[in-house]
């Protein structure tokens, strides 16, 4: 398994140069970098092609994460807004097909963060629709040698799949070989009743994972059951990526929009955790 982590653990806002956490990510030995794919989907042909080609030069694959804007929701009760949404996940597809394709993932099915309005208990209407949209974005997936990968997050994030069932029949819903799970164990450790069952029943349907503590610190300072998480990711014989993505800094968008209301990284060096973290994954997932 190939273990990478995501450039934001280093950065306050969401739209950065991602060359130095190329050489960052390839410094601390890891196999992957994630990196925003709503910078990717604007960036200029000149850009994702130097993009490449440094990540090439240091070993480093790329992996994608977004979660749409409310200008974006292709859940939403407004045409308008749906379209834009699926053109704005087009367009990500595109842009990643030119970086070669991969994986893009995130709350790519709705706004984030969002919840159902007051008045509404029934989500099934923004199901359908995200579904509707899915179908017809997804055919830009298929033309670029990517994969959306469908986030389950939990309640207090987003309400459209808060659990892997959810995820599953969301994608077989939208039936595309390039329509997959991703799961987040941060947001299993909130939602689901076990980890094992929950990575077991994904199955072969897992096309992302994210790792992290219940606190969202790396891999190794919680209570996440990381055996467990490698006894079913062993059993479903995965092959993805396993991203970590630590959240420790307040401040800036990324402080305000995980909600990091008070400094997990006092007196951490990153890069020295991001190590640690990382031969802490290898030795669980060995
Ligand atoms: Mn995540």
């Amino acid at each position: 398994m190939k273990i990478g982590i995501y450039y934001a653990y280093w950065v306050h806002n969401w739209n950065v140069d991602f060359h130095p956490f190329i050489d960052k990510a390839s410094d601390l030995g890891f196999d992957v970098l994630e990196v925003n794919a709503g910078t990717v989907a604007n960036m200029t042909s000149d850009e994702l092609k130097s993009l490449k080609s440094h990540a090439n030069d240091k070993g480093i694959e790329l992996s994608y994460v977004v979660g749409l804007q409310a200008q974006y929701d292709i859940s939403s009760e407004d045409s308008s807004v749906r379209n834009r949404g699926i053109e704005f996940l087009k367009q990500i597809a595109e842009s990643v097909g030119k970086l070669g394709g991969g994986p893009v993932g995130g709350i790519l099915y709705g706004s984030w963060p969002s919840t159902l309005p007051y008045d509404v208990s029934d989500k099934r209407p923004f199901v359908d629709r995200s579904v509707i949209s899915m179908k017809e974005a997804i055919k830009a997936a298929e033309d670029n040698n990517v994969t959306f990968n469908m986030e389950v997050v939990n309640r207090f994030e987003q309400f459209i799949m808060n659990t892997c069932q959810e995820a599953i029949d969301y994608v077989k819903a939208v039936d595309s070989t390039c329509a997959k799970v991703m799961l987040d164990t941060f947001h299993i450790n909130i939602e689901e009743d076990f980890f094992k069952e929950t990575i077991i029943r994904a199955n072969d349907q897992l096309g992302h994972l994210h790792i992290g503590e219940n606190n969202r610190m790396p891999p190794g300072y919680g209570h996440i059951p990381w055996s467990d998480v490698a006894d079913a990711l062993r059993k479903i014989k995965y092959q993805g990526y396993v991203v970590m993505e630590p959240f420790l800094m307040t401040g800036g968008e990324i402080g305000r929009d995980i909600k990091v209301f008070r400094d997990l990284a006092k007196g951490l060096d990153l890069d020295k955790e991001a190590r640690k973290a990382l031969d802490f994954t290898r030795k669980i997932l060995k």
